[in-house]
């Protein structure tokens, strides 16, 4: 998938539109709206009688506490008859520009894809790219995953903003619209305004994606200075649903889980949570998956990670791991010491005569100054390299080795608290 979208966390999508006489009859409003007046329902209803819509696929939260099942196996029922009676037109990997107008007249633009769930945490402190706005009560996910559950459709009506103040994504959209194939025009039902929807596929995502990077760049640049992540977009709306949807798509992960115990094999690896996933991500996916895997068994987590993911990893049940990191860093003069990381290009460091790390043993410490290195590094002498990944590399397994000792003895707890921040810090 292209590195663009991997890292907005944001995609084309194959997306199903309806082919029915009626769009006016097809779409209303969002489930969890009007939930104090059943006679707003009640009026949807009369509106939309026999016609195809989608009133007939959601649960209108204002019916919550009626009995829930029959109105649950309707909606399957009726997923699958729409389905069956090819009701929809399917376009794959596409976007569609949207601008609804409200009655005074106000346009509000937007766009339709598909978002990686990975990328939403709506823990409360999240550094992940998408974020929720609002506190999410997970007790209102359950009853909404009974209905999403091994549904056929999904009907999203969820709303993320983007921090996209010049405007560089729908503004573009914008003004080349007229180029772009209309799929629906029609007005909304219960006075919502008007809407219309524009298809964006094949060369027009191909444009689309250089002002999807440089709305990237633009993010890029405003955090450049900070230490915080950079959010791409937060949750406007639909916070639960989406909450929801990353329930079931960790099911799935458990599902296969469970799977491949079953399986019986001489050891289990976990992968795709090194390639941009966030830690905290990562952490959550492990406390959801290995309670699943086999206890017995060698436990690999793929491509991973500083010294406190090895740890966090570690204290999860991970048995072993893999990563480029001591050395790769190494090479860039960035080195893991007892205190934190540092840079050894640093100007402080031109005339230390301190090992790179006082507490280390290896090679390189024992023998040369940091001050000397940082030279090395300076004449582009490839003994520096050399000298700083023989540190990393025993400074992992160093680590490595007091992570056992620690298990033997019962103080790996200890440990993790002492040593998991400090150890990623940058000094
Ligand atoms: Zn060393």
């Amino acid at each position: 998938m292209n590195e663009i979208f991997r890292k907005l966390a944001f995609y084309p999508a194959d997306i199903l539109l309806p082919k029915v006489d009626s769009m006016e009859k097809w779409a209303v409003i969002a489930c969890d709206q009007f939930t104090s007046q059943p006679e707003y329902w009640e009026r949807v209803e009369e509106t939309v009688g026999e016609a195809p819509s989608t009133l007939k696929l959601i649960f209108p939260e204002a019916k919550l506490g009626e009995e829930s099942s029959e109105l649950v196996s309707n909606i399957r029922t009726t997923m699958e008859a729409y389905m069956n009676e090819q009701v929809f037109e399917e376009h794959p990997d596409a976007f569609i520009y949207v601008e609804r107008t409200l009655l005074d007249g106000t346009i509000r633009k937007g766009i339709v894809g598909a978002i990686n769930l990975e990328e939403y945490d709506y823990s409360p402190h999240s550094q992940s790219a998408i974020r929720a706005t609002e506190k999410t009560v997970v007790e209102r996910i359950p009853p909404r995953k009974i209905i999403r559950e091994n549904a056929m459709l999904e009907l999203p009506h969820i709303l993320l903003f983007a921090d996209d103040e010049k405007d560089i994504m729908c503004g573009y959209l914008e003004s080349v619209k007229e180029e772009l194939p209309l799929l629906y025009s029609f007005d909304l039902m219960e006075e919502g305004g008007h809407i219309e929807g524009r298809l964006v596929s094949g060369e027009k995502v191909t444009t689309f994606l250089g002002k999807l990077e440089a709305y990237l760049d633009f993010i890029q640049y405003k955090y450049a200075n900070s230490k915080k992540t950079p959010m791409m977009f937060a949750v406007a709306d639909g916070n639960h649903s989406l909450a929801t949807a990353k329930a079931c798509f960790e099911d799935i992960r458990i599902e296969h889980a469970e799977e491949i115990r079953e399986l019986d094999l001489p050891g289990y690896a976990i992968g795709g949570l090194a390639v941009g996933e966030s830690h905290e991500e990562m952490y959550h996916i492990l406390d959801v998956t290995l309670p699943h895997a086999p206890e017995d068994k060698p436990r690999y987590l793929m491509g991973v990670g500083t010294p406190s993911n090895i740890i966090e990893g570690v204290a999860r049940g991970i048995d072993f791991f893999d990563c480029v990191m001591p050395s790769r860093n190494a090479r860039h003069s960035h080195l893991f010491t007892s205190k934190g990381i540092i840079n050894l290009m640093n100007q402080k460091y031109e005339l230390d005569p301190l090992p790179i790390d006082p507490e280390c043993t290896c090679e390189a410490c024992r023998n040369y100054s940091r001050a000397y290195i940082r030279h090395l590094f300076k004449a582009k002498e490839m003994l520096a390299m050399r000298l700083c990944v023989i540190h990393n590399r025993y400074f992992y397994n160093t680590l490595m080795e007091r992570i056992r000792d620690s298990l033997d003895n019962g103080t790996f707890d200890e440990f993790r608290e002492k040593y998991v921040d400090i150890y990623d810090t940058r000094i």
